[in-house]
């Protein structure tokens, strides 16, 4: 996708701060960290979203990860971190090209996601169990 800034970055028609790359995936330093180290895990291959990712880059997408999240975590001193990834616009994705975030977490780093969470209704979570089951 000639317009897309992840697909120009993997062609490295643009630059980036790259980590680590496979045949599957490539890691770079997202420009506007959460925390310094923040990273992003890219497919090679565009897709939009999760749902659209090819099967078999999971193994070379999870490699890469794992192997990112070491690196993080030694390099850093990191006493967590967090991995994740944003689908759909109303769900804060802002490039349309999928990709896994992952954020060094320190004590008193003052990051917060704030939920509020909620508790089924009798019997609702059956249900909500049924319905999902029923597009597996
Ligand atoms: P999203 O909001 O889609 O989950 O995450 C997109 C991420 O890509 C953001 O955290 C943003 O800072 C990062 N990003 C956007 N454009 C660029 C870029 O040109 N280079 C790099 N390294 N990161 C980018
Ligand atoms: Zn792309």
């Amino acid at each position: 996708m000639t317009d897309c800034v992840f697909c120009n970055i993997i062609t490295r028609k643009l630059p980036a701060e790259i980590l680590y790359e496979n045949d599957d995936a490539l890691c770079i330093l997202d420009i506007n960290p959460i925390h310094y180290g923040h990273t992003l895990v890219i497919p090679k291959r565009h897709c939009r979203d999760f749902l659209e990712l090819a099967p078999e880059s999971f193994p070379g997408m999870m490699e890469a990860m794992q192997v990112v999240s070491n690196a993080l975590v030694r390099s850093l001193d990191l006493e967590g971190y967090n991995i994740f990834t944003n689908n759909g616009a109303i769900a804060g994705q802002s490039v349309f090209h999928f990709h896994i975030h992952i954020t060094p977490r320190y004590k008193n780093d003052d990051i917060r996601f704030v939920l509020q969470l909620k508790q089924y209704p009798d019997g609702e979570i059956s249900n909500y169990a049924e319905r999902i089951r029923s597009q597996l």
